[in-house]
């Protein structure tokens, strides 16, 4: 679907060209346009470029694409278009949702549950997300047969060898002996694909393994030292293929991803690998003593420490983007405060730390200019009322950090399209003439309060048009 993309912008150009330039002296009717457009007039838009919201203003459709959006001046209501009076209401670019896992196949298949997951997503005026790495391949086709879903582009998740062989562990635990076994069994028991990747390897061919799977970009998951991410982030590099991964891949810490060229990290507890010196990082590999260290170490006060502050500052200078996951965490949290009788496990003191020392990472960040994108981690698994959303990371990043609803919302538009970045990330995440039409159409001003995006009136992705009830009704979400 987002191949054949750049065909109806030229046949749109072409055809708007013809009529204005060249033209027979003589008066005629011009022609019926092959693809009927639609205006939205009379909302007041928020166009996601940084110009302030426009009242009144006319958003015309055509195909897939934006043809044209501002004030009623600057654009007039074709004659034959389609008309949706949006009088009082606002209009912003479709939402993007850069940090998502659809796909979990236990016992077989959860595709039902990523349709209603979709669905959902899109009824909240999502209207891309990026899948962070589960497996591409059997992902994408999936994704793309559904009617109605925000259209999802996917990363390929890449560690290093321990990743894979990092052996099996009798751990005694207050419940009894638990077998461990390395984190890629238990990831592709879920089906999920990562690909190994060790220095005697070729990054050529992980790129190009990636790029087979449909991934447009490569997620640096774990086990990997700084030499491997440069050469992995400079093959990718070559292919036209961005390059994201965890806030420090044991390992290679986010100065040197950073330093290597990768375009953004996410998770701000992961910060907390700044923290240790090149030994410790070398041997904390596995995923238990990396929670217990992460825990001890990771204090709010910890988040101003020299090396964090200077790995943040390495991101800036870098222009590497920062996806903070601050609803994930706090939806954890809040999933540990509610049990009333528990054994407080590794996990839970280490979504405590990672809770109180990723807000003050993100606030620094904040501070000192690092560009956000809201991902949020939101799986499509498990209760409902667990999965992190972008709604609660937005909230977040106001609440808790400070942005203005417009700085929030930026970065689940336009900075969660640069984010994501390739063919996709440059013709999304702003209202703009030749962008895709995804927009949301809410009742009530979300640069007021960002809880204003609760109201979403109609939803378009790709000039398709979707109202919440009829997205939802039939749906029971678990
Ligand atoms: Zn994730």
């Amino acid at each position: 679907m987002l191949r054949f993309a750049f065909t109806s912008t030229t046949l749109i150009g072409g055809l708007s060209l013809a009529a204005a330039c060249g033209g027979p002296q003589l008066a005629r009717r011009d022609p019926v346009p092959l693809v009927p457009s639609v205006a939205i007039v009379g909302a007041t838009l928020w166009d996601g470029t940084g110009r302030g919201q426009v009242p009144n203003a006319v958003t015309v459709v055509r195909g897939d694409r934006v043809v044209c959006a501002g004030s009623a001046g600057e654009c007039p209501v074709p004659a034959s278009a389609r008309v949706i009076d949006a009088k009082g209401q606002y209009l912003i670019p479709g939402l993007i949702d850069s940090h998502v896992h659809l796909l979990f196949m236990v016992d077989g298949s959860t595709a039902e549950d990523m349709a209603l997951d979709l669905r959902e997503l899109l009824a909240q005026g999502v209207t891309t997300v990026r899948d962070m790495g589960t497996n591409p391949a059997v992902l994408l086709p999936r994704a793309r047969a559904l009617q109605a879903a925000p259209r999802v582009v996917a990363m390929q998740l890449v560690a290093g060898r321990r990743f894979f062989f990092n052996g099996f562990q009798a751990v005694a635990t207050a419940r009894g002996t638990i077998i461990r076994q390395p984190p890629a069994m238990a990831m592709q028991q879920l089906g999920w694909t990562p690909i190994m990747f060790t220095p005697a390897d070729n990054p050529e061919q992980v790129v190009a393994q990636a790029r087979e799977a449909g991934a447009m970009g490569l997620k640096l998951y774990a086990q990997l030292d700084s030499m491997s991410v440069r050469r992995l982030t400079e093959a990718a590099h070559r292919a036209g293929m961005p390059v994201w991964g965890h806030a420090w891949v044991q390992p290679a810490s986010v100065k040197e991803q950073t330093t290597a060229g990768m375009d953004g990290v996410v998770h701000a507890a992961g910060l907390a690998g700044e923290l240790f010196t090149v030994e410790d990082r070398d041997t904390l590999v596995r995923d238990g003593d990396l929670q217990i260290a992460t825990a001890r170490r990771a204090t709010p006060e910890a988040a101003h420490d020299p090396a964090v502050l200077a790995a943040l500052d390495t991101m800036v200078a870098h222009g590497a983007m920062f996806e903070p996951t601050l609803d994930a965490v706090r939806k954890s949290v809040a999933s540990y405060d509610s049990r009333l009788r528990h054994i407080p496990s590794i996990q839970e003191d280490y979504a405590r730390a990672a809770a109180g020392f990723g807000l003050e990472v993100t606030r620094e960040a904040v501070r000192r200019g690092v560009r956000i994108s809201a991902g949020s981690d939101h799986v499509a698994y498990g209760p409902v009322r667990d999965r992190a959303s972008l709604f609660g990371e937005l909230k977040l990043l106001v609440d808790s950090i400070s942005l203005t609803p417009a700085a929030a919302l930026l970065a689940a538009t336009r900075d969660a399209a640069r984010a994501i970045g390739g063919d996709v990330g440059r013709q999304i995440g702003t209202i703009e003439v030749g962008h895709y039409a995804d927009l949301v159409l809410l009742t009530r001003n979300p640069l007021e309060s960002v809880d204003n995006l609760d109201s979403v009136e109609m939803v378009m992705v790709g000039g398709k048009v979707w109202r919440p009830g009829q997205l939802r009704s039939g749906i029971a979400m678990r």
